[in-house]
């Protein structure tokens, strides 16, 4: 492939990557994978924003994305691109809606970079010919209903209804028709269809922006198909299926069931702490983009000694994670604490102890800062608190009204990361105060007033408020299945 072996690592490489259809959780494990090594990442307009959200923050972007109307970035100009960055030396990830080599000019790519002899690997991807109707309850083909797929563009070079064999595919019964880039010649193309002999009655269905919280499935015949587009407005990107199994979409549209199907939701929390609230969200439904908007920074410094305490307080998993990260630092151990007791605020809290070999002796009924001051106070003692820098006051202050004896060590602190918002957004999702602060920072005008705050404990949600959210919605406990919960009561108001 490589001409020229001696360029093999100094002239970078290009990866032509499929990112799937709209929905994050579509991406292969490789596109993923080289998509967060890149140094650079091309990408078009059909690319999920959750993908995009993948890309490194020191990765270069560029959009050459190409919208109906508006001037598409030429082909030639996109090559030129990618050999210009992967002559520089970069790792360059051009990455494509669904499959880089169906109808995304991946091939003509390819033999650009094959042409100027720079290394190029071909990530395949899960292509919307196949994977939207999916996502509408319509396999492509279904024994006793259709034993083809022909996979066909709707949309010439010029734009007109390509030059097909519209008579074979009019005798293509028992086969399955899917087009792409369909919206513009849907009326022109049913009527070829019909002209060379297809039965009106054939079933036909339209699916636009697959996949996504957006997506919206239009069902019906061959004949009636674009009365019933123009009706319910059906915009680009669609696709359109026609053949008998676009009738099983009724039968078999098992998204439209999900609890949370048709909801855009940002996660807000690090991304090294999202994952199973994410995963919890999409398992219900949700389209969820993760927008972390706040990171960790372990302080430095050297830590007072942690000898001579009754009790440890710890007020989030990240507080766990700092003060082992601290430790090791400086060369010292957790033995230092003796035979203090531990308290944890909430289970995750105590999970992560949990992790580094110490038992929880002390974990409030309801888990936020208020119950935690509580018990410790009732319980008495020397009390250390290890938590973040600028943590609730409600801890302490409740600790000190009660006449406590403690001293609090901040170990961390939240730092804000400002990005733009998702646009469209249906929900944020937040389990701290700092997390409502950071996204309210990525929006300093207010721009998110339709957007649903679900919180998980009284102090987010009070946070939420001051941050100007109007409609909040409060977990019954501060545990991941009661905010899933509470996002489920959310959906409906
Ligand atoms: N390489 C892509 C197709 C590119 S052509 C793939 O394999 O999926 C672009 C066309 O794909 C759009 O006009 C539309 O017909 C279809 N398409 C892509 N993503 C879509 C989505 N999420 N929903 C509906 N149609 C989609």
């Amino acid at each position: 492939m490589s001409k020229n072996k001696a360029n093999y690592m100094s002239v970078g490489k290009v990866w032509l990557v499929g990112a799937g259809p709209g929905d994050v959780g579509l991406m292969t494990l490789r596109s993923r994978e080289v998509l967060e090594n890149a140094d650079c990442v091309v990408y078009d307009r059909l690319v999920g924003e959750g993908v995009l959200a993948l890309i490194p923050g020191k990765a270069e972007r560029v959009d050459v994305g190409k919208s109906g109307g508006h001037h598409p970035i030429p082909q030639r100009e996109i090559e030129a691109i990618l050999l210009d960055r992967a002559m520089a030396g970069k790792r360059v990830v051009r990455l494509k809606g669904g499959d880089p080599f169906l109808f995304g000019r991946g091939g003509e790519e390819a033999e650009a970079l094959q042409a100027a002899g720079i290394p190029f690997e071909i990530v395949p991807g899960v292509t919307s010919a196949i994977a939207v109707p999916a996502y509408a309850g319509i396999p492509v083909t279904h024994r006793g209903l259709s034993s083809a797929l022909h996979v066909i563009t709707a949309h010439s070079e010029k734009g007109e209804l390509p030059n097909l064999d519209f008579e074979a595919l009019a005798r293509a019964k028992g086969e399955t028709l899917v087009f792409l880039m369909g919206v513009k010649n849907t009326g022109a193309l049913c009527q070829r269809l019909m002209d060379a002999g297809m039965d009106s009655h054939t079933p036909a269905a339209v699916i636009e922006r697959g996949t996504t919280a957006r997506q919206r499935r239009v069902t019906g015949e061959l004949g009636s198909l674009k009365a019933l587009m123009e009706e319910r407005k059906i915009t680009p990107p669609a696709i359109l299926v026609i053949g008998p199994v676009a009738s099983l979409a009724k039968k078999l549209d098992w998204r439209t069931y999900l609890p949370l199907s048709g909801v855009r939701v940002a996660v807000t929390r690090p991304r090294e702490r999202a994952g199973r609230l994410s995963r919890m969200l999409r398992d219900t439904g949700a389209e969820v983009l993760e927008f972390p908007c706040i990171t960790t920074e372990v302080l430095s410094g050297t830590l007072p000694s942690l000898a001579g305490f009754d009790w440890v307080g710890f007020t989030s998993v990240t507080g766990v994670q700092a003060l082992f990260t601290r430790l090791a630092r400086e060369k010292r151990d957790i033995r230092e604490l003796g035979a203090a007791h531990i308290a944890a605020i909430g289970p995750a809290t105590a999970e992560a102890l949990r992790l580094c070999g110490l038992r929880v002796d002390f974990l409030p009924e309801v888990y936020d800062g208020a119950h935690l001051a509580g018990g410790l106070a009732e319980r008495g003692g020397r009390m250390l608190l290890l938590r973040a820098e600028k943590g609730s006051p409600e801890l302490t202050d409740i600790l000190r009204e009660r006449g406590a004896d403690f001293s609090e060590v901040p170990l961390y602190r939240s730092c804000y990361v400002k990005a733009p918002l998702p646009d469209d957004l249906d929900m944020a999702v937040f389990t701290s105060a700092s997390t409502v602060r950071g996204f309210a920072a990525c929006a300093p005008e207010g721009g998110f007033a339709a957007v649903k705050a679900v919180c998980i404990g009284v102090q987010t949600a009070r946070a939420a408020e001051e941050a100007g959210f109007k409609k909040i919605f409060t977990a019954a406990s501060a545990t991941l299945l009661d905010l899933v919960d509470a996002a489920m009561a959310a959906r409906g108001v």
